[in-house]
């Protein structure tokens, strides 16, 4: 037997990896970047086939990886995590630097950034792993602490979207009893579950310019668990 939430004990950091050039780039938040080698120090990142970025990989060959801070705000987990860079250019009005390789890194919430290329790509079934070898690596703020998986789902409330390497379906956890006269709303975008009974506010209270805290989306869109 297979008890799903054993998997939430498995500890991640968060991150905004991203690739392609100035012309033709992308990027999305991954959970799934590990160092596997020190010399040469080695990463590996698992992308989605269906990712946009994952194709920008395989063409550039290069990519970045950007640690997120703690207090990374909606705006960034929201456009990197919930939209897809086909339908939009999520690049567009972020502080984005070009890196040695020509790769775009995101700034925006960052305390740290790395620069890989790409030397392996290994087909893990729905996901395919990319190995980089680090060329580049910089420290932005020495002082702040980076985003965990952990604090994103306890804190922030975040849940992972459909197709991460971690994405767990509801019906596989067990379904925690509910309040009487309260209802929960679900963010469509990102699964954020707002819970009546614990913010102590009813969600038609809330004000019509409230956004989900986790992704930007908005008040409108939640649906009613
Ligand atoms: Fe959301």
């Amino acid at each position: 037997m297979i008890d799903y939430k054993a998997l939430f004990k498995v500890s991640y950091g968060l991150y905004v990896v991203c690739s392609g050039s100035e012309e033709n780039g992308n990027g999305y938040i991954s959970n799934t970047v590990f160092q596997v080698t020190s010399d040469p120090p080695r990463f590996a990142t698992c992308c989605n086939k269906e990712n946009h970025t994952a194709g920008l990989i395989r063409k550039s060959g290069v990519f970045s990886v950007s640690v997120l801070q703690i207090d990374a705000g909606a705006g960034t987990i929201g456009t990197f995590g919930y939209k897809s860079g086909k339908d939009t250019d999520k690049l567009k009005g972020m502080n984005v630097r070009y890196g040695e390789t020509g790769v775009p890194i995101v700034i925006n919430d960052a305390i740290a950034f790395l620069e890989f290329r790409m030397v392996e790509t290994i087909d893990v079934g729905t996901h395919l792993m990319f190995i980089g070898e680090l060329v580049h690596a910089e420290v932005l703020d020495d002082e702040a602490e980076p985003l965990t998986y952990l604090y994103y789902r306890k804190v922030k409330k975040g849940a992972a979207p459909k197709n991460a390497p971690t994405y767990i379906d509801k019906s596989k956890l067990e379904k925690a009893a509910d309040g009487k006269d309260f209802a929960k709303y679900e963010c469509p975008a990102c699964g954020y579950i707002y819970d009546e009974e614990k913010e102590g506010v009813k969600f038609d209270d809330l004000p019509d310019d409230w956004v989900c805290p986790v992704c930007g989306e908005e008040k409108s869109e939640f649906i009613k668990l």
